[in-house]
């Protein structure tokens, strides 16, 4: 705000008691929440706070020829809850690519991939046998889930240790987050027995994956073992704990030198792979992970790696190691560790400003655009802009949802919409990318549809099309809609508390919104409102009428659409911009329903007006001239 700073802060006198006073509906479950003390209405986690968890020691061989994934795992689960739980509900994610399944995935499962689904070689709970027999009735499936009827009850305070060996066929012509990269390349997500969420406003999370909604992950442990054919890497989340035995001395140097130096240095070259001999004759990669919702991994046997790391915590000199795994012929992946090295800087000093939160980050050149704890899945795009949009982007995801845990099955816009949001200073740096003005655009472009649902809409509802309009460019627009109405800092501050209120826990919007009202010290609820909780809407501002008289001119401008906006004014003399005034968006609630008013003094001439800007939606810029 520039000269319009005293105009404004007259205006918000005025109206600062007659703001809105609507309020956020509270579900039923939330309600419950606050009386029980889970959780606050202030947005905060309430005294009574719980949330279960879970350690994974998995053992995993992947045969690469037959496309086969074998796996055993142990989980202890902790039941923090006070409920005693006599059921469990276990996810299987890979009964997606059942026949029959209920898909909303972006692409079709090519037909060859239809599977029976994820087989069950044994389960053991508290080392007692369970069949796994649907006869049996101590399980049943449905969609991808299992639900398994407890002999030995989980009391409240207490664990439960569960076994399952398990196989799928890894899909080999459809690309849903995991899959078959090349021949000898594949991706594994979503590809463990998991248990499902349990928590204070729902109980057991019984949403089936059907491919185009997230994740909702409690926050675990893992200690994971890989086998993969001799001349395999991995590539997976967390910390290779025993990589100084799978690669040959002189990479392992290298590797060591990485992790505490900014150098970006090119571990595996082409040069390398066709040599040979960089990884031992040991097949089982290690990795270990503490504190997070989920675990995937790469492999391949002609990769490339760039490895570099970079100081997250100035006062802890804390590092993280950004890595990247690619396919030698992808386009600009030889660009993408510096890529992945800035938006990790980025975002730990500048936008969320919160230092990153994982000691490892590494990209996988995969297919798709997919964000796992420390490591995503992001394919080849032929513009450079689109590879840093997309590796910046996933790399966001890795505060939202894998540090603020939010429910992305349900609630999607709301990690989406920060993901696409917070990078946007650093795409525009290295790329040139204007993500802002894109998403201005498109909302610009697609609101008022028809069958426009308001983004709260939970997620699982959503067809695809609307899915990305709402998840992504209308939700951007809306928090930079946010930020200008709160300024910059205040903004960061309301952001970054929400964060370390809520880091490795489960927020819900109203668990967000409650937190920015209080922290801003401002009833927020008329922007809540208009932006998430209605249906459709157009943004649409118009200047109604210009008056001059002497050296003053008065600007009337008019709300023909649904949304109040801030108004930018820029008063020209011919070509020259003489004054530009700016105000918030809360000016339109001094009188509801009435035109603002915006008077300048100017000594020069004003031969026009214009409002908005490329970063303000409008439907209809024919009347933002005059
Ligand atoms: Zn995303």
């Amino acid at each position: 705000m520039k000269s319009g700073l005293l105009i404004a802060a007259t205006l918000l006198l005025l109206y600062a008691t007659a703001q809105a006073q609507e309020k956020i509906i509270v579900p039923k479950a939330t309600a419950l929440a606050y009386a029980k003390h889970t959780r606050c209405e202030d947005g905060k986690p309430g005294k009574n706070y719980w949330q279960n968890s879970a350690t994974y020691a998995i053992k995993a061989t992947v045969d690469v020829t037959n496309k086969m994934l074998h796996g055993s795992e142990r989980v202890t689960y902790f039941n923090h809850s006070p409920d005693t739980l006599k059921t469990l509900v276990i996810r299987l994610y890979q009964d997606l690519f059942k026949k029959g399944a209920n898909r909303n995935s972006l692409v079709d499962v090519d037909p060859r991939d239809l599977t029976d689904g994820v087989q069950i070689g044994r389960m053991a709970i508290n080392k007692n046998d369970v069949s796994t027999d649907v006869n049996q009735k101590m399980v049943r499936r449905k969609g991808t889930l299992m639900h398994v009827k407890l002999n030995d009850w989980i009391l409240p305070g207490s664990k439960s240790e569960i076994e399952i060996d398990w196989n799928f066929h890894i899909p080999e012509h459809t690309l849903i987050r995991m899959g078959t990269i090349d021949s000898t390349t594949v991706f594994l997500g979503q590809w463990y027995p998991q248990i499902a969420v349990y928590d204070d406003l729902n109980g057991w999370d019984t949403h089936s994956y059907n491919g185009l909604a997230e994740f909702y992950n409690e926050v675990a442990d893992f200690d994971v073992e890989i086998s993969v054919p001799q001349g395999f890497m991995v590539w997976a989340t967390g910390e290779p704990v025993n990589i100084q035995e799978l690669i040959q001395p002189s990479y392992y140097a290298t590797y060591r030198k990485a992790a505490t130096s900014d150098q970006i240095r090119h571990l595996v070259t082409e040069q390398d792979l066709k040599k040979g001999a960089i990884t031992t004759d040991k097949q089982t990669w290690k990795y270990k992970a503490s504190q997070v919702s989920d675990f995937a991994f790469g492999l391949s046997n002609h990769y490339c790696w760039d490895i570099t790391s970079v100081e997250v915590d100035k006062q802890t000199k804390r590092r993280t190691v950004v890595g990247v795994a690619y396919n030698p012929a992808s386009k600009h992946f030889d660009q993408v560790v510096n890529v992945a090295r800035e938006t990790v800087r980025f975002m730990s000093e500048e936008m969320p400003g919160v230092p990153f939160p994982f000691p490892y980050m590494t990209v996988f050149n995969g297919d798709f655009g997919i964000e796992y704890p420390m490591i995503t899945n992001v394919g080849t795009d032929p513009k450079f802009d689109m590879t840093v949009y997309a590796n910046s982007h996933e790399i966001a995801h890795s505060y939202f949802p894998f540090y603020v845990c939010t429910n992305e099955t349900k609630n999607g816009w709301l990690d989406e919409g920060l993901t696409v949001f917070l990078p946007e200073k650093i795409q525009t740096e290295i790329a040139s990318l204007d993500e802002a003005k894109r998403n201005t655009a498109a909302f610009s472009k697609y609101a008022g549809l028809e069958d426009e649902p308001a983004v709260i809409t939970p997620t699982h509802y959503l067809d695809q099309r609307i899915y990305f309009y709402l998840n992504y460019a209308k939700t951007e627009v809306a928090l930079r809609m946010l930020q200008m109405e709160l300024g910059d800092s205040l903004f960061k501050t309301c952001l970054r508390d929400f964060m370390e209120h809520w880091k490795y826990k489960h927020p819900t919007p109203n668990d967000f919104f409650h937190s920015f009202n209080r922290c801003s010290g401002q009833n927020l609820n008329w922007f809540w409102h208009v932006w998430y909780y209605q249906n459709g809407g157009m943004p649409d501002l118009a200047i109604d009428k210009v008056t001059r008289v002497a050296n003053k001119v008065q600007v009337t401008v008019d709300n023909k659409g649904d949304f109040p906006l801030p108004i930018v004014l820029s008063f020209y003399n011919r070509d020259k911009v003489v004054k530009t005034v700016t105000l918030p968006a809360s000016s339109w609630l001094e009188q509801p329903n009435k035109p603002v008013t915006v008077s300048i003094d100017s000594s020069e001439e004003i031969t026009r007006v214009t409002l908005g800007n490329e970063y303000i939606p409008d439907v209809n810029r024919s009347n933002n001239t005059l």
